[in-house]
């Protein structure tokens, strides 16, 4: 390898983590390229990586430190989008990984950005409500020198809300001097938010569900439905699959599984959830003792809605559904995908699935800078058409290629990137 071209260590994957799969990913897709696959080196890349340091001033007057990132993966199709993440598995390549999936995911589904996230190494469980201010604060200002309603535009992912952005919009507009409600998305209706964003990322994996269960032959009425994750992604999923008439048959979050075969009551749940902080202790259901039999329920659709790498090498096999839609970002290791592709099990992958909370982002993004707000209606009618579309774009292109929905998705989203960026060239 010419120096010019050796990779920086940091860029290296340690192992097989976020950053490793999706560095295999784009080898996948490179031989799919053509003459674009010239420029794939910059898919390897993130554009600009920010580590900052956030102190804060304890309630009990110490002093805490904690590690915070900003990722900008591309920028070639337009501004930086993607969430913050709060959680103590943080990490620079878990936060580079992410950010490579959003320049994918916004590509796929024809969004005009580029991809970035962020995030910080702590545990909020463990912080009071004044202190999550205080760190979300100087995080943000700590990283106001990347971010803006035209360079990067932030949102909540796991741990972070709608409370989180209101603060970061505050923050980031306090340092400017004017209200600048386009800084983030994800934000409360009451401080430029747009309908329909907080469920936007659970109906998008509804719908590409439901676009798969047809596609199979099979009815969403009939389907049993195994969700990992019951937050903000897995929780507005399974109400919208109980809804449909499905039965979710088991749920399970950080802290237990819960089962019921006749089908969870999902408003109970959630309700529970709200008092308890997880499923564990739910009334009116089995608790599973071996979280890891979760993965061999019998089941027609599997929701992955919590973190990355949950199917590997070593549960795939045990999997027993048809579909698995990717609530969450890089569930699936690409050994894991393999043996799902073997077995006949089809995956949704996570940048089309997973994209309806993006989606809806953007379209609070564009309502922000006309000061024009849509209805839930109008809403909901668009980020349906929008993700039906890009399914089924893949799905053309995956049959015509016969590779998996994953490689015909990153296929088409490289592409877009790739185009972008050779009709730009090189600067200087
Ligand atoms: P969240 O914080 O609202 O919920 C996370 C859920 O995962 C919780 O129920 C938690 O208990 C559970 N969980 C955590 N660790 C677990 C473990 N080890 N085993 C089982 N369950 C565990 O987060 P979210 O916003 O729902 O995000 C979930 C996933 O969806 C993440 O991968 C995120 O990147 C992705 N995603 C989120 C959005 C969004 O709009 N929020 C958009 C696209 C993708």
């Amino acid at each position: 390898m010419s120096s010019q071209h050796a990779i920086p260590s940091y860029l290296q994957p340690a192992g097989i983590g976020a950053w490793g799969i999706y560095l295999e990913q784009i080898d996948r897709v490179t031989p799919h390229l053509g003459p674009l696959a010239r420029w794939v080196e910059t898919l390897k890349r993130p554009k600009r990586i920010l580590i900052v340091d956030v102190p804060i001033a304890r309630d009990d007057g110490t002093v805490a430190h904690f590690e915070g990132y900003r990722v900008q993966h591309n920028t070639s199709r337009g501004p930086g989008k993607g969430g913050v993440r709060f959680h103590p598995d943080v990490s620079l390549p878990e936060v580079m990984a992410l950010s490579a999936w959003m320049t994918i995911k916004n590509a796929a589904v024809k969004l005009p950005y580029g991809g970035a996230k962020g995030g910080i190494r702590l545990d909020p469980k463990t912080l009071s409500h004044a202190e999550l201010e205080r760190v979300t604060r100087r995080y943000t200002s700590e990283i106001n020198v990347i971010i803006g309603p035209n360079k990067d535009i932030p949102a909540p992912d796991v741990n972070t809300n709608e409370q989180i952005m209101a603060w970061m919009m505050d923050t980031y507009s306090m340092n400017l001097g004017s209200t600048v409600s386009g800084v983030v998305t994800g934000k409360p209706v009451s401080l430029g938010g747009s309908l329909g964003r907080q469920e936007a990322t659970g109906r998008g994996v509804f719908v590409v569900a439901g676009e798969a269960v047809s596609r199979r032959g099979l009815d969403i009425r009939d389907a049993r439905v195994c969700v990992q994750g019951f937050g903000n992604v897995g929780g507005v999923a399974a109400r919208l699959f109980a809804a449909a008439g499905a039965r979710v048959v088991a749920v399970q979050d950080h802290a237990a599984t819960v089962v019921r075969e006749s089908g969870l009551d999902i408003a109970a749940l959630q309700a529970h959830v709200r008092e308890n902080g997880s499923v564990a202790g739910f009334p009116h259901a089995e608790e599973m003792r071996d979280p890891a039999q979760f993965w061999s329920l019998d089941c027609d659709i599997l929701v992955p809605a919590a973190l990355e790498q949950q199917i590997t090498e070593a549960n795939a096999p045990r999997i027993k559904a048809k579909i698995v839609v990717e609530g969450a970002n890089g569930p699936t290791t690409p050994q894991a995908d393999d043996i799902l592709r073997e077995c006949g099990v089809l995956v949704v992958p996570d940048v089309i699935a997973n994209a309806g909370g993006v989606t809806v982002s953007y379209f609070e993004w564009v309502q922000d800078f006309s000061s024009f707000f849509w209805s839930e209606e109008e809403i909901s009618q668009r980020l349906t058409r929008i993700m039906r579309d890009a399914f089924q774009a893949v799905w053309t292109l995956a049959e015509e290629k016969n590779v998996s929905l994953r490689t015909a998705a990153f296929i088409v989203a490289c592409t877009r990137v790739l185009q972008a960026r050779e009709v730009r060239g090189l600067y200087p």
